[in-house]
């Protein structure tokens, strides 16, 4: 039986509710059959303050063996490096995260927030992920910080998280073995492919097929600002719900799991230069890309530009 303790810091509780919207198995299911014990989570955890003191300090001194440490949210450190903007009990979180994650044996960051600082990290908030924060190794933890199975924070961006990932995550640390990592600390498994591969979109973005509403079949990269070229993330290999993703649903991804989420322009809008974009899919150089999409708009064929129906 592996303990699992799930904290939560600055976080609007996303990636709890994706954890919970987990159809098969569900979340109870899965901890049934993997031998895993939560010790705690916020939203469903039935304790009293006390319970959950005496559990906190049992876990921190080392009496009972913390397996794997959840933190969904953010940690900030302001004001001045004090982490006093959030606090359990009148003692900062970021304390708390401190000491669990020193006796956790594998700790899992859980969305984009407790990975590299998120949404969190605007204005005077202090915010940080875990082990990063943007794309810069240090968080909260520091870059050199590795867990009781000597692990470095194993980050899993989204917002929310997708719950496969997470499942995944927990089912292979339940049966001993470990992710295999990215520069970034995400699975490759799922963060090695971008959101753009396997959208049912990329027939009209291959031709310049342009869509500049929500909910139209084209390609959303020129106008609307679909970030799926160029964010790393599984959501068009593992549908969310195993029904839909944004994209196939009309809306552009807007980068969620990329570790400059958010980006400083506006959702839903592409900046351009004389209608190229300024930002390129991952890897296209600039001459290439004003050379064959001139020629891909004037060769899409009929049937994708005369497309009628919505989706
Ligand atoms: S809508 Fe976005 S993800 Fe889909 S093909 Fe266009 S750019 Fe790629």
């Amino acid at each position: 039986m592996r303990t699992v303790y799930w904290l939560q810091c600055g976080s609007c509780g996303g990636d709890t509710m994706s954890f919970l919207g987990m159809e098969t198995p569900d979340m109870l299911e899965l901890f049934r059959e993997h031998n895993l014990e939560m010790l705690w989570h916020p939203s469903f955890s039935s304790g009293d303050l006390l319970e959950q003191e005496e559990l906190i300090n049992t876990l921190r001194s080392g009496r009972k063996t913390l397996d794997i440490l959840i933190v969904e949210g953010f940690v900030t450190t302001g004001p001045d490096g004090s982490g006093l903007y959030d606090t359990y009990m009148g003692e900062p979180k970021l304390a708390l995260v401190k000491d669990l994650a020193h006796r956790a044996a594998v700790i899992i960051a859980v969305g984009t927030c407790a990975s590299f600082g998120g949404i969190g990290n605007i204005g005077e908030t202090g915010a940080n992920g875990l082990q990063f924060l943007k794309d810069e190794c240090g968080g909260v933890l520091g870059k050199s910080f590795r867990s009781r199975r000597d692990r470095p924070v194993i980050n899993l961006p989204g917002c929310p998280v997708h719950p496969a990932i997470l499942k995944d995550v927990l089912c292979m640390i339940s049966e001993g073995k470990m992710p295999i990592l990215n520069e970034l600390q995400c699975p490759e498994e799922w963060y090695s492919m971008l959101v753009h591969q396997g959208c049912t979109r990329n027939e009209y973005h291959e031709y310049r097929v342009e869509e500049d509403d929500f909910g139209g079949r084209g390609c959303m990269f020129f106008h609307l600002g679909c970030q799926g070229p160029l964010s790393y993330g599984p959501c068009n290999k593992v549908l969310w719900n195993q029904r839909n993703s944004k994209t196939n649903a009309g809306v552009p991804c807007f980068g969620c799991t990329q570790p400059d989420f958010p980006k400083e322009h506006a959702f839903f809008h592409t900046p351009n230069i004389v209608d190229v974009p300024l930002e390129l899919p991952k890897g296209v150089s600039r001459a290439h890309y004003l050379a064959y999409k001139g020629m891909a708009a004037a060769a899409a064929p009929e049937r994708l530009t005369s497309r009628k129906n919505r989706v």
